[in-house]
């Protein structure tokens, strides 16, 4: 049978410990012991139910990490106060001064200047491949390489990985397959095609009301239990932990993240169609255009659609700017970096969010100044939309 992530999240019955349909907010930094040898044994054993401190563990963070466990199949979760804290701790909990990582060459705009420019000050080296070239991957292995590192849909190119081939590779060679999941999650789940840990930036989809940043790393009870190790844990030691008040509110957000997917995807995919018709160069892998669309189709899961993410090229910088300043002006959505908000938001990532990417390096990967990409919201009426849309392409004689 199809695998449903809404219904697994579904069945988790958050019990609350006052008999509330919500967990009770945790708000303490710190919690009592009814004796000092009751503290020293939970210092060197994790013992279910007790808690520390906040920076370690605290109930409503533990509510929300099962929850999105749950979402993404694995054993265990643990939330951090931002995505890129999700994305820094794991590889600092991997790799060591003198290892490597081999990463696709688009991704994410500060996890690239994470790579490419804060790493190397540590000893660790990373080399950026085109992921979709499966031989270029295991060219560039060697007895370095600790980590392969890609999105699942790639910023902002929407390029699709082939995740059950790069799980084959990090198997064969004995490093783990790391895999960023922000763009889809529920529709795809990487670590049943073979990954060994996901990455999200919970700030998009999956909270979808752009009121906060948060992450998460899904994963084995063991890499979970290496993060939060009071003695060496990347997460515990550096401390990205997610303030209470927000876990509580991102869960109840969790729970409508099914019903906003399947509406972010329908409209994404009519507004990539019409934009297509028009003659624009459309990056959307729910088009059959999009060169892994048969690939997406494969490994995604039925019933949220492609996504809510779209790329379009307006061929220059001066086209995608005036069709920005004109769509925020016909109320079309908003003109700012993130995604996953309920409204629709555009940016031109060659001068935002991939801006850390150089010049050079970004005509070589194909990404164009007039690239305007679009989180497409869950408006009730898309063709009215697109009619707006029209407009502001005919009142700028881009059609
Ligand atoms: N991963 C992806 C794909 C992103 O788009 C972003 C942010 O835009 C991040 C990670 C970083 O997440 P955060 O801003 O929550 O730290």
């Amino acid at each position: 049978m199809a695998f449903d992530p809404s219904s697994k999240i579904q069945d988790l019955l958050m019990l609350g410990e006052f008999d509330g349909v919500n967990p009770s907010i945790t708000d303490s930094s710190t919690y009592t012991f009814t004796s000092p040898d009751k503290m020293k044994e939970v210092f060197e054993t994790e013992i279910e139910g007790c808690f520390l401190y906040s920076r370690h563990w605290n109930p409503i963070n533990r509510y929300l990490s099962s929850a999105l466990a749950e979402l993404e199949c694995s054993e265990s979760a643990l939330v951090t106060a931002s995505g890129m804290a999700a994305i820094s701790n794991t590889i600092l909990q991997i790799c060591s001064a003198g290892d490597e990582i081999i990463s696709g060459r688009t991704i994410y705009g500060g996890t690239y200047a994470l790579f490419k420019n804060f790493l190397p000050r540590f000893g660790i080296r990373v080399h950026f491949v085109n992921v979709l070239d499966i031989n270029a991957i295991k060219h560039a292995i060697s007895n370095r390489t600790r980590m392969i590192y890609c999105e699942s849909i790639s910023n902002p190119l929407m390029e699709v990985a082939e995740v059950p081939e790069l799980a084959k590779i990090a198997n064969q060679y004995g490093i783990k397959l790391v895999v960023d999941n922000t763009f889809s999650p529920m529709i795809i789940s990487p670590l049943r095609l073979g990954a060994d840990v996901v990455v999200h930036s919970l700030t998009k989809f999956i909270n979808g009301t752009s009121d906060c940043v948060a992450g998460c790393v899904c994963s084995t009870n063991d890499f979970i239990n290496q993060l939060t190790d009071i003695n060496g844990g990347a997460s515990m030691l550096l401390g990205p932990v997610l303030d209470s008040y927000r876990a509580a509110s991102i869960l109840k957000n969790l729970h409508s993240l099914h019903i906003r997917l399947q509406k972010h995807s329908t409209n994404a995919l009519y507004i990539a169609e019409q934009f297509e018709n028009l003659g624009f160069n459309v990056f959307y892998p729910g088009l059959p255009s999009h060169r892994q669309h048969d690939l997406m189709k494969q490994m995604m899961n039925p019933g949220f659609g492609f996504g809510g993410m779209l790329a379009v090229d307006l061929r220059d910088e001066e086209n995608a700017n005036k069709l920005m300043t004109k769509m925020q002006e016909e109320r079309v959505g908003y003109l700012a970096v993130s995604l996953g908000y309920f409204k629709t938001l555009f940016t031109s990532p060659s001068s935002s969010t991939a801006s850390e990417i150089p010049k050079k390096e970004q005509e070589k990967l194909g990404l164009s100044d007039g690239l305007v990409r679009m989180s497409v919201g869950i408006d009730n009426d898309t063709q009215r939309t697109f009619k707006r849309i029209t407009n502001c392409l005919k009142q700028l004689g881009l059609i």
